[in-house]
């Protein structure tokens, strides 16, 4: 095709402004911030642009979508897919606990609200018997304290901040001595390596990838050493001949040699009352006990609270990583750091609370018979819709931990399999994300799985909703 009929072409496309004046989108701009109308007009109109300039349209056709509904219709998808952009509600089916895509930890009511709250003025860096200025992760400390035995307690933005700042704090133009077994890439680029250079430290690899001793540690300690650290492997596990220093002798090779030990664990178990499935995974507790300066783990992984990088560990050790320029940048927002102190609250009244109310716990607990009742009244919903298309069964299927915690660890349960008879799993499943709100779901055998375990209070009929909707025709 030759230039000129392109141009040609091009001519027949609508400006924004005429197109945005036609009465079909007059409905539209009444509820709509012009901005959003103006971008969903420019998308659909460079869309057609560029299928003109690959040959897609002759003239009689081009014509009549660009004056007609083709184009009205693909400037509504357009604000369609803006308005559903951002973060959202979403339904979790999926069976994974911990879904990084979907938020990791659904945080507990008492959370929720303690950050509402707190979304206002709050008391946060203020002493209010005297009026003056205070430290804003004090309360915190005070919960971890008592809930932990700890000497003292911070916490920072994330656990990859927790590391980072305990490396920086501790090693900064110096030597971080860590296992080459425990050289995670823990998702995007956070590396160990690359977290040490960030950190301004440089990394001494000791041992081998299955099989490290105290000896290695040792005989890698130098005029530089400036930090012993140990990574919990929460998301991969090495299998067979292998061998790891201890918490214990590592802490005990720290207080000969002065140097500071640090334990990331990572997913910061601190229920102790077992979990079905997590039985051999690390308390944060059991760490403590065994003298790390410091242990970090997430807030927002098996603590089930916020986002947040927890650190807990001697008073000396917490003052460094408080004093530190890297604490400043990386601290807790107040709504975060008050939905963490709701969520310890929650842990102080003890085990039974804390698997009531906090999702990720009551989540990981929940029993077979409970996950059955479940499935069925999820079954019942469907089948109520009598959607001639749609065959739904219940079956046994297996949840998951998530976000790299307890990899491997398979938990039993009932899923609702559903079966669309014109869509393959794959497109049903899509369909299912774009509804509103979006439900997300598991695909095994060609089935779109819906599992009860991950779903929370008005989730169910927001799935009956979904479903509801495939009756019309999707986009
Ligand atoms: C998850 C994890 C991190 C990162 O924690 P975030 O809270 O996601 O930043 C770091 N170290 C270990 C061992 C982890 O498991």
């Amino acid at each position: 095709m030759g230039n000129e009929p392109t141009q040609e072409l091009f001519r027949l496309l609508p400006k924004v402004d005429e197109l945005l004046r036609r009465p079909a989108f007059a409905a539209l701009a009444k509820d709509l911030p012009r901005p959003v109308l103006l971008h969903a007009a420019q998308v659909s109109i460079e869309e057609l642009r560029e299928e003109v300039a690959v040959g897609r349209w002759n003239p009689e056709r081009l014509e009549r979508a660009a004056n007609g509904e083709e184009i009205e219709r693909r400037v509504k998808a357009a604000v369609q897919v803006f308005e559903s952009s951002g973060v959202a509600r979403a339904v979790n089916a999926t069976g994974v606990v911990l879904h990084t895509g979907l938020g990791r930890a659904p945080m507990a009511r008492a959370a929720v609200e303690a950050a509402a709250e707190a979304a206002g003025y709050a008391l946060l860096e203020i002493d209010r018997a005297s009026g003056e200025r205070g430290q804003r992760d004090l309360g915190l400390e005070r919960l971890l304290k008592l809930l932990l035995g700890c000497e003292a307690a911070t916490a920072v933005n994330n656990n990859a901040a927790a590391t980072m700042i305990a490396v920086n704090a501790f090693a900064k133009g110096k030597e971080v001595i860590v296992s080459r077994g425990e050289l995670v890439e823990i998702g995007g680029s956070y590396r160990m390596p690359e977290v040490m250079k960030a950190g301004g430290a440089k990394l001494v690899e000791v041992g081998t990838t299955n099989r490290t001793r105290i000896g290695d540690y040792r005989a890698a300690i130098g005029k530089k050493a400036g930090l012993l650290l140990k990574v919990h492997t929460s998301n991969f596990r090495v299998e067979g001949f292998t061998e790891e220093a201890s918490l214990a002798e590592l802490a005990a090779l720290g207080r000969e040699t002065g140097i500071p030990f640090v334990h990331d664990l990572g997913s910061g178990l601190v229920l102790d009352t077992p979990l079905p499935g997590l039985e051999s995974e690390p308390r944060v507790i059991g760490s403590l006990r065994e003298g790390p300066d410091l242990v970090t783990f997430s807030g927002d992984k098996l603590l089930g609270g916020p986002q947040a990088g927890i650190l807990v560990g001697k008073a000396e050790a917490v003052k460094r990583v408080r004093k530190n320029p890297l604490f400043r940048a990386f601290r807790l927002g107040k709504q975060s750091l008050a939905a963490l102190e709701a969520t310890l609250r929650i842990y102080l009244r003890g085990p039974v609370a804390a698997i009531a109310e906090i999702p990720t716990l009551s989540m990981l607990a929940m029993g077979k018979e409970e996950l059955q009742r479940r499935a069925e009244s999820l079954l019942r919903g469907i089948q109520s819709l009598g959607h001639a298309e749609i065959s739904a069964e219940i079956v046994e299927e297996f949840s998951e931990v998530g976000s790299g915690s307890a990899p491997g660890v398979k938990l039993p349960t009932y899923a609702v399999a559903l079966r669309h008879e014109k869509l393959k799993a794959a497109a049903f499943a899509k369909r299912l994300r774009m509804a509103n709100p979006p439900v997300f779901s598991r695909i095994h055998d060609n089935r779109v799985l819906l599992d009860p375990r991950t779903l929370i209070a008005g989730d169910e009929s927001r799935i009956i909703a979904a479903l509801a909707d495939q009756v019309q025709p999707g986009p």
